[in-house]
């Protein structure tokens, strides 16, 4: 139980519904702001973390129409031991949290969320392969970019499918390890080589890796789908003028299962709770 621990829940999406859900359960007060148009009846006041700000402090807040805005004034106001945790974060939150000398946790770049979040993004990833082709997955030649924590969900669940996959990689235990796998590995340096028959492209590498050079080398019936953070690791303009798709696919876990991805963060961060209610209790 996180009884009497205050918490503030600023903006977001359905995924904070899971969230406070499960705060709510422990007893922590709660304290929520950009919630006015939900009908949800929570009582408690809510507080907790962003999904990260705009550059100028704006939080998205799916269940309001105010605008909100948070600024370093609001976190002078905290206690000391105040801790802001949000899903990602940006030069904007970085700073007002260090000029206020607060704590920031970016959950997003934690393994255990990073991990557990891949099994609603291949779900997600398997769902835009399926709207766009015609022939199953099963068969067919997929190359996976990246073997970090996305990349191997997505190249283990599309092989275990019935694709055939390779995966570029740039690490010596990464090649070792998708060999391990089972599957076909290849050094990112000789992307070139090796795209140029693969129906299904999946990057997880968040830097520009499919590039004019490497695109030139792909045919139209390719379909890319990336995954990486924007602007994402392809070229768009070049493929397009190459006549090949190719699908910038962020936030899968929350547009194919936010509920799933609420309760992910709700779980990781409940636990970290716990840990800073012990502390603070010593
Ligand atoms: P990760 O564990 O850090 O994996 C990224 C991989 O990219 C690492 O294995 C890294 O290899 C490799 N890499 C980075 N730069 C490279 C380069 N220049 N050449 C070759 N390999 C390179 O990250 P992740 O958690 O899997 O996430 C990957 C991306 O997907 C991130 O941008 C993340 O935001 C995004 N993501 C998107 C969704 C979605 O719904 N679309 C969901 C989850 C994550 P090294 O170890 O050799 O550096």
């Amino acid at each position: 139980m996180l009884t009497g621990l205050k918490i503030a829940v600023i903006g977001g999406d359905a995924r904070q519904l899971e969230i406070i859900r499960k705060l709510t359960e422990q007893q922590t007060d709660i304290y929520l702001v950009g919630f006015d148009q939900l009908d949800h009846g929570f009582t408690g006041a809510v507080n907790l973390p962003v999904s990260a700000t705009t550059g100028e402090g704006v939080v998205s807040t799916v269940f309001s129409n105010e605008e909100v805005v948070l600024k370093q004034e609001h976190l002078d106001q905290t206690p000391a031991h105040c801790v802001i945790f949000s899903g990602i974060s940006n030069a904007y939150l970085e700073n007002i949290a260090a000029q206020a000398n607060r704590k920031l946790v970016k959950l997003f770049e934690r393994d255990d969320i990073a991990i557990y979040n891949s099994i609603p993004t291949v779900e997600g990833t398997i769902m835009l392969a399926i709207q766009h082709t015609d022939y199953t997955i099963h068969g067919s030649q997929v190359a996976v970019l990246g073997l970090g924590r996305t990349g191997m969900t997505i190249a283990r669940t599309f092989a275990a499918l019935g694709a055939n996959v390779k995966v570029g990689a740039r690490s010596s235990a990464h090649l070792a390890r998708i060999t391990e796998m089972g599957l076909v590995p290849f050094h990112t340096d000789e992307l070139k080589e090796h795209v140029k028959d693969i129906d299904i492209c999946i990057n997880t590498i968040p830097s520009m890796i499919l590039n004019q050079t490497v695109l030139s080398c792909m045919t139209p019936k390719t379909l890319i789908l990336d995954l990486a953070s924007r602007p994402g690791g392809t070229d768009f303009k070049y493929a397009e003028k190459q006549g090949i798709k190719a699908l910038l696919a962020p936030g899968l876990p929350g547009i194919v299962a936010p509920k799933t991805a609420g309760q992910i963060l709700a779980n990781v961060l409940s636990k970290l709770l716990a840990e800073l209610h012990a502390e603070e209790g010593k």
